[in-house]
């Protein structure tokens, strides 16, 4: 028993961690995060995914405004 089973760090998620990501760059989202997360991030898959639909706007945004 390790800390293998990381949790979720998205506000009132309780679903195991399926990635550790950069915290500066998941605050950019707009997943809320509970207050005690570190340098790094633990999203489970459903917020790892709406994570990556944010960057995504993000970035389509970013070559609209060129
Ligand atoms: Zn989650």
């Amino acid at each position: 028993m390790a800390g293998q089973d990381a949790v979720c760090d998205v506000t009132g998620c309780e679903n195991g961690a399926e990635r550790s990501l950069s915290g500066k760059k998941v605050e950019k989202s707009d997943l809320s995060l509970k207050e005690s997360t570190g340098r790094q991030v633990h999203l489970c898959k459903e917020h790892y995914r709406e994570y990556k639909k944010f960057t995504k706007v993000d970035r389509k945004l970013e070559t609209m405004g060129r």
